[in-house]
């Protein structure tokens, strides 16, 4: 997987209805961590502070969204749609 594929996962993953956002780990009502490439590789920071993580877990890495929304149509729910900011989370 090239970086850009791997920033193209974290972003859909970021951006995804029914996943958990990576957070700040210094405070989690930070806006979402975003990834960005140095030195050849993808590490996440925080838009609002000085956080930055080199972990990313492998589902991240690894999401691809034409099949978790093939899995959630798979699911025969909707995902119910609450006011912005509080969607329920499946998984
Ligand atoms: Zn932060």
């Amino acid at each position: 997987m090239t970086n850009d594929e791997m920033i193209q996962n974290i972003n859909d993953w970021q951006e995804c209805d029914v996943t958990h956002e990576m957070t700040c780990g210094n405070d989690s009502s930070h806006k979402p961590l975003y990834p960005v490439e140095e030195d050849g590789k993808i590490i996440m920071k925080c838009h609002d502070c000085d956080w930055s993580q080199e972990h990313i877990p492998k589902c991240v890495l690894n999401f691809d969204k034409e099949k978790a929304n093939k899995f959630i149509e798979g699911l025969g729910i909707n995902v119910i749609r609450e006011p912005k900011g509080k969607e329920k989370n499946l998984f």
